[in-house]
């Protein structure tokens, strides 16, 4: 997981408030004067500082899926007052602390340790810690783990608050176009093509849009089963490096996908979501 830095040539250490600042800026000043919104921003401090932030409570906390610039301000309040913060991976976690001048105590919970660690943190919060669980990118517990922890937690009777933010699949049924009353989120497909194409087949009379994250190795060959399974005139939204600096959604019939995939190298490298527009309705 890499992040695409808030601005490349500033110091990694910078604090949210400076940030909070220069936003205030940088704002369009034939809309909102700098002022405006800077008392708008300093308000929204005032109010944050209201809300309750009630300790012994697991915090899930959502992330930026690329774009550093894309967390909440009530996330960074959370992630500044937690006593710990649970995570896939601290060398990840701790960049993205340490650009919002953040010096947090740390532990590893993956889907390796998910089970034992999840008895650490219901201990820590007995004891009336705040603990803010996050992952690499995203919303935690999905295609991510988190949700043993969260279990646990509830099954402790403790307090679970979701911090909602970034989910690339959101990100991309929001930019998809395809109306649907209904979407079906299924995230990585099986590696093996049997248990794939098995998958893909089940969902062929689906009347929701259908939510896939796929790797880039595999892109190729999904796009093409999913014709297999869908047909060439069913669309398809490819949504790649969502937020980043190569940020690309494209959208067009699954037969035409292949030749976009071709087209360009760059089109198979990244992070993807693949939105599969749901099957026409029957006569
Ligand atoms: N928890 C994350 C969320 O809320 O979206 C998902 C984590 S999952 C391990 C990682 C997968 O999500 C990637 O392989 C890709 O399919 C998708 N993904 C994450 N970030 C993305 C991005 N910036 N652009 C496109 N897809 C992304």
């Amino acid at each position: 997981m890499s992040y695409l830095p808030l601005h490349p040539t500033s110091h990694p250490t910078s604090h949210p408030i400076p940030l909070l600042t220069s936003l205030a800026t940088a704002t369009d000043s034939m809309t909102t004067s700098a002022s405006n919104f800077s008392d708008s921003l300093a308000s929204l401090a005032d109010e944050l500082a209201r809300q309750s932030f009630p300790s012994g409570a697991l915090y899930v906390v959502a992330t930026p899926i690329g774009n550093l610039a894309d967390i909440t301000v009530r996330a960074l309040k959370v992630l500044a007052l937690a006593d710990a913060v649970a995570c896939e991976d601290t060398r990840n976690t701790g960049q993205l602390l340490a650009r919002y001048g953040l010096d947090k105590t740390m532990f590893a919970a993956h889907q390796h340790n998910e089970r034992e660690v999840a008895q650490k943190i219901v201990e820590r919060l007995r004891a009336g810690d705040r603990i803010a669980l996050v992952s690499d990118a995203g919303t935690p517990a999905v295609s991510d783990p988190g949700a043993r922890i969260v279990d646990a937690v509830i099954d402790a009777g403790l307090p679970v608050v979701p911090i909602a933010g970034p989910s690339a699949a959101i990100a991309a049924l929001s930019a998809s176009g395809l109306v649907a009353d209904q979407f079906h989120f299924i995230g990585f497909l099986p590696s093996k093509d049997k248990q794939r194409d098995t998958v893909l087949a089940s969902l062929a009379s689906s009347a929701a849009t259908l939510v896939f994250y796929e790797a880039p190795h595999r892109i190729a060959d999904t796009l093409a089963a999913c014709e297999r399974a869908f047909g060439a005139e069913r669309r398809v939204l490819i949504a790649r490096e969502l937020s980043k600096l190569f940020e690309q959604l494209h959208r067009c019939q699954l037969g035409d996908a292949a030749a976009w995939i071709d087209a360009d190298p760059n089109h198979q490298r990244g992070e993807f979501v693949l939105l599969v527009e749901a099957a026409p309705a029957k006569e």
